[in-house]
């Protein structure tokens, strides 16, 4: 029988539940009020990253060893899922500067923990995180980006795509070629810096949704980087790639569920104030079944997540199957939902005069990125419990 304490590890503690009530005030106040502009005008949610930083909320995963405030994976997943319920874009700080640095933290020395994490913690710098590549997306072990052994250095060249928050960041965990005959063996990870010469980025990607988290190119041109930024040993960077992964889909889960819920509640307090046929449409059934189908989907998919964040946290053997499911069923929920909440608005819906429409086309990158729902169906497959 299962340990009734794994059990309570699923369920948030008083400690998250006062933590979702902090986030969720600040979201209210200081990043909601700019998530339209920053969509509106496709620009970086300084006023979010401010506001996340003020309050020790931007890298919440760093443990306190190196500086951070050391939350475990749920606590995690409810600062990234309240921050979505209002704005995207803006979650994807903390789970970026998760997703950059998890590397360094799950195979990293500890002279690399120490110069890198430090800084995150603190909020003077952001990390990304630079696998795919142009020609290697789904199949990331594809990937054509060199780095060749010189003396004490490694030197790096390549484009990296997609990268989140790229022009942002300081770091960039970046994975590498290093010995071509190898395939996934023969990838290594390493951590390069904004500042390092040859480092360069393309314009921002004109993209559907987060239109305010910048995506662009990376561009490696003879970047000279010391050998002791590599993490791990040579040869292990895929591995420390898609174990970061196996964590870090639950934040994808985790925004793919706080925009579900913002459009759930933004339609559920619209359907009382629209009237048509002299009355409020919220007193049509088919209007009811409407928000409970959309309830009902939320919360099958906060359990998974809850319950795979729970399994991050512990470390437990089907972390991988769990993760891939809770982030393929939380997003396909949050494409149903906010689709659905469009459709409750009816033609306002529609405009960008309601927040609903933004909410869809921000849902749908929560199908797309860290793998999209085809591959999490693959991982799955290849990991069935
Ligand atoms: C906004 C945004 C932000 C991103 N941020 C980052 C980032 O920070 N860092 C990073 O490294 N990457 C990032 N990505 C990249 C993202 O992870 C990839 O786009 C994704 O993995 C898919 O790769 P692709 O776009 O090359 O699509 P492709 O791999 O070309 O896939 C095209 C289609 O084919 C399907 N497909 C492919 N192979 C199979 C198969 N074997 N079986 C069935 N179907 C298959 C796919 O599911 C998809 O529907 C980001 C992408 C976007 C759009």
């Amino acid at each position: 029988m299962a340990g009734s304490a794994d059990f309570d590890l699923y369920r948030p503690s008083e400690e998250h539940d006062m933590l979702r009530d902090a986030i969720r005030a600040l979201a209210e106040a200081k990043i909601a009020p700019y998530a339209a502009a920053v969509d509106e005008e496709a620009r970086f949610p300084q006023e979010a990253l401010d506001a996340l930083v003020a309050n020790d909320l931007h890298a919440v995963h760093v443990p306190e060893s190196y500086g951070g405030a050391g939350a475990d994976a749920l606590a995690t997943v409810i600062v990234i899922e309240e921050v979505a319920r209002v704005c995207v874009s803006s979650s994807l700080i903390p789970a970026v500067n998760k997703l950059g640095s998890l590397p360094v933290i799950l195979s990293g020395s500890e002279d690399l923990k120490k110069r890198y994490l430090s800084p995150l913690a603190k909020g003077d710098a952001m990390f990304s995180y630079a696998l795919s590549e142009p020609d290697a997306g789904s199949d990331a072990a594809g990937m054509k980006t060199r780095a060749v052994r010189d003396g004490d250095s490694y030197v790096l060249n390549g484009v990296k795509r997609w990268i989140t928050n790229a022009g942002v960041s300081d770091y960039y965990t970046v994975m590498a070629v290093t010995d071509p005959t190898k395939r996934s063996k023969g990838i290594s990870a390493f951590v390069v810096e904004k500042a390092d010469e040859g480092v360069s980025f393309g314009a921002p990607e004109k993209k559907l949704g987060i239109k305010g988290s910048p995506t662009r190119e990376v561009y490696l041109d003879n970047v000279r980087i010391p050998a002791d930024r590599m993490i791990g040993e040579e040869g292990t960077g895929f591995a420390t790639a898609m174990k970061t992964l196996d964590h870090t889909r639950i934040t994808i889960a985790a925004q793919a569920l706080g925009v579900a819920q913002g459009a759930l509640d933004y339609a559920k307090g619209y359907v009382q104030e629209r009237k048509q046929f002299g009355k409020a449409i919220a007193d049509f059934q088919g209007i009811q079944f409407m928000l409970a189908d959309m309830a009902m989907k939320i919360e099958a998919a906060r359990q998974l997540t809850y319950a795979a964040a729970a399994k991050s946290e512990r470390g437990d053997k089907d972390l991988t199957f769990q993760g891939a499911a809770a982030k393929c069923f939380a997003s396909d929920v949050a494409m149903e939902v906010t689709t659905d909440a469009v459709q409750l608005l009816g033609g306002y819906g529609y405009t960008r005069d309601y927040p609903v429409e933004r909410m869809m086309r921000d849902a749908k990158i929560t199908q797309i990125y860290e793998g999209t729902n085809q591959v999490q169906r693959i991982v799955m497959a290849r990991n069935l419990p």
